[in-house]
């Protein structure tokens, strides 16, 4: 049987870890070819040898979301292979330190958090425009439980606006590219298990404990709970779906 994203070719940032990497190798399953966009060449040559060994299709090019000149360039070259089709939207870092803290050091999180999870955002999906119009593409955008709430994690004033502005984002640009056959939708993960915050988890094991007191199904996620909202996202299982978000978060915002 003909996988769901069969003759598509998918881009996905951050795809060297954690959701992303769970991402690129559910797609590579479904077909796609997959273009594997971070920072990190060992995290990028790693989910590329993942997804070969099980027998898809994937590269990796180095990338920093917030270098707009490389994301213009990689966009160009990647084209000169084919169009993507698909754009994963998920690199992201996040920092914990209090709005009162010495200002060079909060300072320096909110350039670095707002630079790469909101305008990484903006610079990639620009870059690749051209391509998602011609190819009535679909856009997938990592959200949070923080593009709604500020959870139990303390401290995360740059994050939690990144994320408000993930899903401002998502819906002008699904109501701006409709005409164009362009859907773009977002995941909000709740607490997923990857590097982001394994420090946060080990230091803070009684945070953990509130998130899953609020979480109906009791258990942090994995990124593969991630995966199958990104795929549905991007086959044309949904269509008829743009301008939402899917919250994989084990329940945290209904209870
Ligand atoms: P992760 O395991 O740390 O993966 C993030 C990847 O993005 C890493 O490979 C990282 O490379 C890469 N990256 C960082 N800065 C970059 C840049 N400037 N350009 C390109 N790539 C860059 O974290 P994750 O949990 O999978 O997070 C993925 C996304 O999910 C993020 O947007 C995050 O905010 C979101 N999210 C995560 C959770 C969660 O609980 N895990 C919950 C909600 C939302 P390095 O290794 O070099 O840092």
């Amino acid at each position: 049987m003909a996988g769901l994203l069969q003759g598509h070719i998918a881009a996905v940032t951050g795809g060297g870890s954690g959701i992303g990497q769970g991402i690129a190798q559910a797609y590579a399953r479904e077909g796609a070819r997959v273009i594997v966009l971070d920072t990190n060449p060992d995290g990028a040559r790693e989910t590329v040898d993942l997804i070969a060994s099980a027998g898809g299709q994937a590269s990796a090019m180095k990338l920093d979301v917030t270098d707009r000149a490389a994301c213009q360039a990689a966009a160009a070259e990647i084209a000169r292979a084919g169009n993507i089709s698909i754009l994963v939207n998920n690199a992201g870092i996040n920092r914990r330190n209090p709005i009162t803290a010495e200002p060079a050091v909060i300072g320096k999180d909110w350039d670095d958090i707002l630079s790469i999870n909101l305008d990484g955002m903006f610079n990639v999906t620009r870059a690749f425009l051209d391509q998602l119009r011609a190819t009535r593409g679909r856009i997938v955008n990592i959200g949070s439980i923080q593009s709604f709430v500020h959870v139990a994690w303390p401290n995360s004033a740059a994050y939690t606006t990144s994320k408000h502005g993930v899903l401002g984002f998502t819906r002008a640009l699904a109501a701006e590219l409709g005409k164009d056959g362009v859907r773009v939708n977002a995941i909000g993960p709740g607490l997923i298990e990857t590097r982001i915050n394994a420090e946060a988890r080990a230091r803070n094991p009684d945070m953990v404990a509130t998130v899953m007191r609020h979480t109906p199904l009791g258990r942090a996620g994995k990124p593969e709970d991630i995966a199958g909202p990104a795929v549905f996202l991007a086959s044309d299982m949904s269509a008829y779906v743009t301008g939402c978000i899917i919250m994989a978060d084990g329940g945290f915002r209904t209870v």
